[in-house]
Formats: structure tokens, C-alpha cells, sequence
């Protein structure tokens, strides 16, 4: 059981994040935040496919007029995910600028990186400060070392040549965005937010780094913090990186938000990011979100590819049945389904499971023993085993988490 590291709760339009709460799972659009209708269609998909917050860049001005009409437009499909822009370099400008957007979205990410630089660094991250508690806005000091600010890194820099025995390049960067991170949020707090309106991230694109600086900058406040491997990649590479960089630290209870920054395919949708994140949750026991399918990696005994067939169609229809069922049959995301390729191993995975399934493997009889709660419930015979099975699972869901059941 993990123990998570303990913070303040901060509220996020409504989401509650910190040590108190659920991990929470986050993504961003890619789409030219100026096209209104485009950014509400991919925060909607990205919503329903279970984003609790989604981020858009607050890059321009026609970026910021749209933030209004991408509220609007969510609104009318019954949609409230909570906003966050995403600000650098003029977000002092646009805040002033669109009072209107200041308001509708729930969250600032401010880096303190490209806020400006000397003296206008502090004017520019003071006005984002001013803005944030006029409107009662949570922020995320979200330091990132490609956008690392170059002035607190300088000085580390400096004190590290004078030192007697002086750290590596990487460990001074690491210090650096350690201190950036922290002295940003005291100075917001300087200048009048809360304790509870700050947030934290500080990502590099490698997962040792991103253990390190994680590691060195939980114990050092109370914030609670946004994690996630920056630039992660593409497809498998992506997905693989980001899970061996994030899985340590939320084992050790650091962590309160995720976000899995993933390249998508060339017309891919984006949600795989949000999947992915819930995924490496649900893995590591830490949230439930939709039951999961166990399914064997079959071997010479499944030689035709009806068995990945069927462990892909069961584990779509459940993807795509979820917000659903998840309105009807309350607990049903802790159901275990078993699909697997043969006897060997399939009556006792499936016995393990809630429902399971053994297909025949390659030259066996074609027969399909289904077990339910550990039992032989029926054997499947005959070319409509899919179906069938299909049928079975809703039947079992509807008797197991439908209202009628006695509690
Ligand atoms: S359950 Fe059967 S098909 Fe699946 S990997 Fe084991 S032996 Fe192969």
C-alpha cells in the first residue's frame, strides 16, 4: 500500500488535488487554441475519455478571446472539465488583456523560466500573481529545464565553481529547478496567494533526472505536485518512457496529477495519452477505472487469431460501454475479466477472475469453458463464441452492479 507524501489540497475548478485525494489524470490539447470549435471537440474527447482537467496553450491573443467559446461549447454538451491555460512568455499581457478568459479558466501554469527576464521577470510573474488572486485561481509553477530560468541557474552555476568539491553539470541543472520551483512559490506567496493556490511540476525528459529532481524537491515542501516525463516521444517508445519514469515516484507516494506527454501518430487521437495515464494508475493499484481484462500472450497453441480478436473486441466494448456502465453499475471498474488462449492456463486465470474465458487452442476441441465467481458457469460452442461471450459479460454486470442487487 502505498503511502502517499503529504500536501495541502488545492482545488482545481472544482477537482480536488493533493495527498487527501485520488491521483489525479490530466492531458493537453494540440490543437491552435484560436480555433474554438476545434479545442472544444478534442476537450471533449479527451474529457470523456476520463481527463479530469485538461490544459490548453494561452499563446496569443485570438488564443485568449477563444477561451470564452471553448467554455461555451463544452458547456452545451454538458461538458465542465476544468480549463487550464497554459502561459509563457506574454501571459502577463493576456491575463490583463481578456479579463473574461482570466475567469473561465481554472488554473494558470505559469513557467518561471520565460515569464521575462531581470527586472521584468518579477513584474511579469507578479502581474500573472495579481491576476490569479483577483479571480481566485489556483497556479502551477511548472518548471521545465529546456525553459529553465537561466538566472537562478547562472548563480547556482557561480556558487557551484567556487565550491571546494563542485557538482556535475546535471546535478547543478537539478538544483537549479529545485530552487527555481521553490522560490517562485514563495514569491507568490510573497505576494499575497495562498499556500493552497500553488502547484508544482519540474520535468526533464529522462527518467533518472526526473526520479532526482522529484525526489529532491518532495521533501522539501508541501505543495502538491504535478508529475509527468516531458517530452516523452512517440507510440511505444512514449508510453514505455513516461510509465519507467513515473512508476518509481508514485510508488514512493509522490505524485498528484499526471499527465502522459505523448507524441500521438500522425492522425491518431489524442486520448491514448489519457489512457495511458489511467493505465499506469490502475497497474500500480493505485486508482480503479474501468475492469481489467486479463489475457494471455498466446504462444504455438493459439495459432489463428480469433483469440486476439476476441481479447481486443471485449477490451474495446468495455473501453467504449464504461461511461456508461460507470453511470449504472457503481463499482463495476473493479471487475476482472479473463480472456485467454487456451486450457493450460485459462480455467485457473479464469477462476481468478470475475468472468473468464478459455478459448481452444489450435487442433483442442472447440469448446470455450466459461467461469463465473469461480465457477463453471457454461461451455461455449460454435462460431458465435464472441457473441456469446459478450452476452454473458453484460448479463453478469447487470446481475453483479445493477441497483437490484441487494446490498
Ligand atoms: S494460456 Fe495457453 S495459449 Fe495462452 S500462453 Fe498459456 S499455453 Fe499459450
Amino acid at each position: 500500500m502505498t503511502t502517499r507524501r503529504q500536501t495541502v489540497t488545492v482545488d482545481v475548478g472544482g477537482v480536488p488535488i493533493g495527498s487527501a485525494h485520488p491521483i489525479v489524470v490530466q492531458s493537453m490539447t494540440n490543437t491552435d487554441t484560436a480555433d474554438a470549435e476545434g479545442t472544444a471537440i478534442q476537450v471533449a474527447q479527451l474529457a470523456r475519455a476520463g481527463s479530469e482537467i485538461v490544459r490548453v496553450t494561452v499563446n496569443t491573443r485570438e488564443a485568449a478571446a477563444a477561451i470564452p467559446e471553448i467554455v461555451a461549447r463544452l458547456a452545451e454538451v454538458g461538458l465542465s472539465v476544468p480549463i487550464v491555460g497554459d502561459f509563457h512568455y506574454n501571459g502577463h499581457i493576456l491575463l490583463r488583456e481578456f479579463p473574461l478568459a482570466a475567469r473561465l479558466l481554472a488554473k494558470y501554469r505559469i513557467n518561471p523560466g520565460n515569464v521575462g527576464a531581470g527586472q521584468h521577470h518579477d513584474a511579469n510573474f507578479a502581474t500573472m500573481i495579481e491576476v490569479a488572486r483577483e479571480y481566485d485561481k489556483p497556479v502551477r509553477i511548472g518548471v521545465n529545464w529546456g525553459s529553465l530560468d537561466q538566472q537562478v541557474l547562472a548563480r547556482l552555476m557561480d556558487a557551484n565553481a567556487a565550491a571546494g568539491s563542485p557538482k556535475s553539470g546535471t546535478d547543478v541543472m537539478i538544483d537549479a529547478m529545485v530552487v527555481s520551483a521553490l522560490e517562485s512559490a514563495a514569491y507568490a506567496e510573497q505576494l499575497g496567494l495562498a499556500h493552497d493556490k500553488i502547484l508544482i511540476s519540474v520535468k526533464v525528459s529522462s527518467a533518472p533526472e526526473l526520479w532526482q529532481v522529484y525526489r529532491q524537491l518532495a521533501p522539501l515542501c508541501d505543495y502538491p505536485l504535478h508529475l509527468g516525463l516531458t517530452e516523452a516521444g512517440m507510440g511505444m517508445k512514449g508510453i514505455v518512457a513516461s510509465s519507467v519514469a513515473l512508476a518509481p515516484l508514485l510508488t514512493e507516494g509522490i505524485g498528484d496529477t499526471i499527465r502522459v506527454s505523448l507524441t500521438p501518430e500522425p492522425g491518431a487521437s489524442r486520448k491514448l495519452e489519457v489512457e495511458v495515464a489511467q493505465q499506469m494508475l490502475q497497474s500500480l493499484g493505485l486508482r480503479q477505472f474501468l475492469p481489467q481484462v486479463t489475457s494471455c500472450p498466446g504462444c504455438g497453441r493459439t495459432t489463428s487469431v480469433f483469440f486476439q480478436e476476441l481479447a481486443q473486441k471485449i477490451q474495446d466494448f468495455i473501453r467504449d460501454t464504461m461511461p456508461e456502465w460507470k453511470a449504472r453499475y457503481p463499482g463495476v471498474e473493479e471487475m476482472q475479466v479473463a480472456v485467454m488462449g487456451c486450457i493450460v492456463n485459462g480455467p485457473g486465470e479464469s477462476k481468478h477472475a470475475n468472468i473468464g474465458i478459455s478459448l481452444p487452442g489450435t487442433g483442442e476441441d472447440p469448446r470455450a469453458p466459461v467461469y463465473q465467481d469461480g465457477k463453471l458457469l457454461t461451455t461455449l460452442k460454435g462460431p458465435r463464441i464472441a457473441e456469446d461471450f459478450q452476452a454473458l459479460l453484460e448479463a453478469y454486470v447487470e446481475r453483479t452492479y445493477g441497483s437490484d442487487v441487494p446490498a
